[in-house]
């Protein structure tokens, strides 16, 4: 018997790693999660996020895919035959639809993922800006950044 991967949506993937990942969680001064599975997976995710280079995300996703031993299948459904992802292990189902959306998206767009750059947040991103030079989860980081960044200059100017 194998189960079926249904490939995670990228903005749940976001949200899910924002959710239960350590990093985001201590920055956003929320208490622990209580949920050890998901945030396991959730801080094996947020680093292919946070690394600049190509070859250690690279590296990550592959790991990540390795450790499901997700395997690519044609079934039939009804007659209709399909392509599908299955692994042997059903505790691997998360790991193998989050792993399998990073290699997609990757793959296409290398780069246009990270981690927010304001020093009191490290949730992560997805990039779909027509530029591709997003550095914010949100708005709201954004504008805290932009706010500090001016009254550091402020005192630097009448100090
Ligand atoms: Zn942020």
């Amino acid at each position: 018997m194998t189960t079926r991967i249904v490939v995670m949506p990228l903005a749940e993937l976001v949200g899910f790693v924002n959710e239960w990942g350590s990093l985001p969680r201590a920055l956003d001064q929320r208490p622990p999660s209580d949920d050890s599975v998901r945030t396991t997976l959730a801080d094996e995710l947020h680093p292919v996020f946070a690394a600049s280079d190509p070859a250690e995300r690279a590296r990550l996703v592959t790991a990540l895919l390795d450790r499901t031993r997700v395997r690519p299948e044609l079934a039939t459904h009804d007659g209709v035959l399909t392509e599908e992802w299955t692994v042997e292990d059903p505790a691997e189902k998360e790991r193998a639809a989050a792993a399998l959306a990073l290699r997609h998206h990757l793959a296409e767009h290398p780069g246009r993922i990270g981690v927010c750059a304001d020093d009191q947040c490290a949730d992560v991103y997805v990039d779909a800006s027509p530029a591709g030079r997003r550095r914010f989860c949100c708005l709201t980081c954004q504008n805290r950044a932009r706010a500090a960044a001016f009254r550091r200059r402020n005192r630097a100017a009448t100090g």
